[in-house]
């Protein structure tokens, strides 16, 4: 067979023209959202108030594999799909590994991220049901520039409730949003009952994306004509993140490699959940095996040290109750530079997969990342988000293993997108300035106290 390229395109008739569902191969179906109130599950009437109607649909079927993908989303995604697969040559020389590395670059839009597979789709329904616009939350920024730059082209408006420390450290994050036309407001604010309530409690806090959702379903619930919209956690994102994963396995499949070791950073675990799809999919119905690894941060552990346990997906408890590997919803991780991933729960499909011992998970330390993420970026040459680069530290380390047992193991990870909004955080690391933040089992403990009593 030919030498592989160093990247697989698909042509343009080879995309992708469903997503898949995972969880309609999952013979454990993920836990349903709850209401606060009654604690009987959410119907779709109830989640109607919140988030779109086709999007409620998708959120609730747990039994569709295949969605189809309409057309103009399919047409928006030519723009900047498909996205390649590497194989990373460089990198592998560089580590001396007989392992094959591949991984799945998404950062080549304007977001910088995969987040605009999820963020058109989400305008796109909003504007089917003739809405004004969408609030939402924004971490990094990354999510927030997606949907800006996917209402503008739908012609929506756009209420982003950005994390403070990250508006603060990325001001130009905020500038690209403004110039999709989006206005931008620091979280907690003053804006809201649940941003005043939440300064009064923490003075001074540099937020949380738990807070910023809070701000932005207040928003959303209380002005005609909108709703809000979720760039994680949530199934219908997981689902439209699919597309990553039939994009990497019809690329894989046409030179016939198979992966051993598929690897993804997790924060609300949508880029993940996408990547592994097709493949979680075969070994659910025992056709094939792989591991699959989750990677996230040790200042943010939900896998590694959450319980898996209903709690709120936001701080102000406006949200329902979700079952999901969780810190706790008062749970404010120290502001790390992988603004990405502090959130304190996960997807709770990935949560029930993790639960069943169908994947496993590993936490690193953020200086480890950044330096996995120096070694990338000088042999691969992509500057790479350090969200990203969660992933790429574990893809090192499990090819410098093979390195040491000889072993040919093929690796595939998720490069998810690129970090040139994150220079502050290398500017730290190169200094010397970085801290590698743990939280205690007493500070853990403490926010597990707030978890609700469901039985
Ligand atoms: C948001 C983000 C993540 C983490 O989110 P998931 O929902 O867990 O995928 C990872 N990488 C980048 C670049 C991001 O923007």
């Amino acid at each position: 067979m030919n030498k592989i390229p160093y990247k697989i395109y698909l042509e343009e008739n080879e995309m992708p023209q469903q997503w898949y569902n995972l969880r309609a191969d999952m013979k454990n179906k993920p836990a349903p959202l709850l209401n606060p109130g009654t604690l009987e599950p959410m119907t779709a009437e109830e989640l109607s108030g919140v988030f779109c109607e086709e999007l409620v649909k998708q959120e609730l079927d747990d039994t569709t594999a295949y969605f189809d993908i309409p057309q103009e989303i399919r047409d928006f995604y030519k723009m900047y799909r498909p996205s390649p697969v590497v194989r990373a040559y460089c990198l592998e020389e560089k580590l001396k590994t007989p392992a094959k590395i591949y991984y799945k670059f998404e950062g080549n839009n304007t977001s910088g991220s995969h987040k605009l597979n999820s963020a058109i789709a989400q305008a796109y329904y909003a504007k089917k049901q003739g809405l004004k616009g969408v609030t939402t939350e924004t971490g990094a920024g990354q999510w927030g520039t997606a949907l800006s730059m996917a209402c503008s082209y739908l012609d929506l408006d756009c209420k982003v409730y950005m994390v403070k420390v990250s508006y603060e450290q990325k001001p130009f994050r905020r500038e690209v949003m403004r110039t999709y036309g989006a206005s931008v407001t620091p979280s907690p604010s003053m804006d809201t009952n649940v941003g005043r309530k939440i300064l009064e409690a923490h003075p001074g806090t540099t937020g949380s994306l738990g807070c910023a959702i809070s701000e932005a379903v207040e928003v959303a619930t209380t002005t005609e004509g909108y709703r809000y919209v979720l760039g994680s956690v949530l199934n219908q994102v997981l689902l439209h993140q699919s597309v990553i994963g039939l994009e990497a396995k019809a690329a894989l499949d046409k030179y016939g490699v198979k992966p051993d070791i598929i690897i993804g950073c997790a924060g609300g675990g949508s880029n993940l959940g996408g990547l592994i799809a097709p493949f979680m999919g075969e070994k659910l119905r025992g056709e094939a095996d792989y591991r699959i690894i989750a990677v996230e941060p040790a200042s943010c552990p939900s896998f590694t040290r959450g319980k898996y346990a209903y709690d709120f997906c936001d701080t102000g408890m406006v949200c329902p109750l979700a079952k999901m590997y969780t810190l706790g919803s008062n749970f404010i991780p120290a502001p790390n530079h992988a603004g990405g991933l502090r959130y304190h729960g996960m997807s709770s499909t990935l949560s029930q997969l993790y639960d069943d011992g169908l994947m496993e998970a590993r936490s690193v330390a953020q200086t480890d990342v950044f330096k996995a993420a120096e070694e990338f970026a000088r042999v691969e040459g992509i500057l790479p988000a350090p969200e990203s680069s969660h992933a790429i530290k574990a893809a090192i380390d499990e090819a410098i293993k093979c390195r040491e047992t000889g072993e040919e193991k093929t690796i595939l990870f998720g490069l998810t997108g690129t970090g040139y909004f994150d220079l502050v955080a290398y500017e730290k690391f190169h200094d010397g300035l970085m801290e590698d933040y743990v939280p205690t089992d007493a500070e853990l403990e403490e926010s597990f106290k707030t978890l609700p009593k469901v039985d």
